[in-house]
């Protein structure tokens, strides 16, 4: 392997002790994160857990709100409501995916845009295409803390992102271009992603299939971010691109697990805090 790591571990423990604590020790109140988990969901269970984990390290107020599946559309969005109205609460989130019976535009519709820590509102999504962020989706959010750590230089560069969710690809091309990069969105129905993967000096992948990326399709010298978490049946987690070849060409690589996944979460806990700064400095 000739890559370096992009470690989002360290960063994200970093940033988590050096910055996000020392702030919220100095407010009259401890920043407050509601996590609303709706059914069983395995992976779900385990990054809600995570959240709760940092957020308790961090000594911030967090309120797990754990709901049975067939809990209603109804009752879920009275549990939004009163979460919104909460004082003592300044992020609401919603763990996706919900079970199918809701309405999951719906519900993340009815976060206050003040407490949308996830930035999943469309008046946060909007805010973001115009450059003006409120709260910017911790993902994507997470990927160009963690390029900027190590000061890749983004302006004029090409960058590939391949995935377009509202959650990760979508708003990723977004902060990539208002970086001044040259960027392309790939799709499921992008023709000759190899080819696109060969020009890209810079590629984040965020599809959600294993190893899908394939190592002698990333240029030399390239920087790779993989978003995707993959559990392979030996229990393994990959991510959408394949590592070990990637990483022979590639100059800048992040691991799955222990590059994305943590930053995603320290950006959720600096949302959080940020929302409890405006909210305790403007009242
Ligand atoms: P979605 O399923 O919402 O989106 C996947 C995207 O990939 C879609 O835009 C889809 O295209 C595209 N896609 C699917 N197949 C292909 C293909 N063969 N070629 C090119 N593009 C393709 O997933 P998410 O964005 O929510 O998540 C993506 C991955 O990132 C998952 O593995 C997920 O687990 C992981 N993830 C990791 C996080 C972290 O903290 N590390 C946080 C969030 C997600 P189309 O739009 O045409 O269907």
């Amino acid at each position: 392997m000739s890559a370096a790591l992009l470690d989002g571990k360290a960063l994200a423990k970093r940033l988590n002790q050096e910055l996000v604590r020392p702030r919220a020790a100095l407010l009259p109140r401890p920043p407050g994160l509601a996590v609303v988990l709706v059914g069983e969901d395995p992976a779900s269970k385990v990054y809600v857990g995570r959240k709760g984990e940092v957020a308790g390290r961090l000594g911030f107020h967090h309120r797990q709100i754990t709901l049975p599946a067939d809990t209603s559309e109804a009752a879920l969005l009275a549990i939004v409501d009163s979460l919104n109205d909460d004082p003592a609460i300044d992020g609401v989130l919603v763990q996706l995916p919900l079970p199918k019976h809701i309405d999951a535009t719906r519900v993340l519709d009815r976060v206050s845009p003040d407490k949308d820590v996830d930035g999943f509102h469309p008046e946060n999504a909007g805010r973001l295409s115009q450059g003006r962020p409120r709260f910017v989706p911790c993902t994507p959010f997470g990927v160009m803390r963690l390029l900027d750590d190590v000061k890749i230089p983004l302006a004029g560069r090409r960058a590939l992102v391949v995935g377009r969710s509202n959650i990760v690809g979508r708003p990723m091309a977004q902060l990539l271009e208002q970086a001044n990069a040259t960027v392309t969105l790939a799709h499921s129905r992008t023709a000759e992603l190899p080819g696109l993967v060969r020009q890209a000096e810079i590629v984040v992948a965020a599809i959600g299939r294993a190893e899908h990326i394939q190592g002698d399709w990333i240029q030399d010298g390239a920087v790779v971010v993989d978003v995707g978490m993959n559990r392979l049946e030996d229990g393994r987690l990959v991510g959408d691109v394949a590592f070990d070849a990637a990483a022979e060409r590639a100059a800048w690589i992040t691991p799955v697990p222990g590059g994305v996944g943590p930053m995603t979460i320290a950006m959720l806990m600096q949302s959080t805090l940020l929302s409890a700064e405006r909210r305790l400095t403007t009242t």
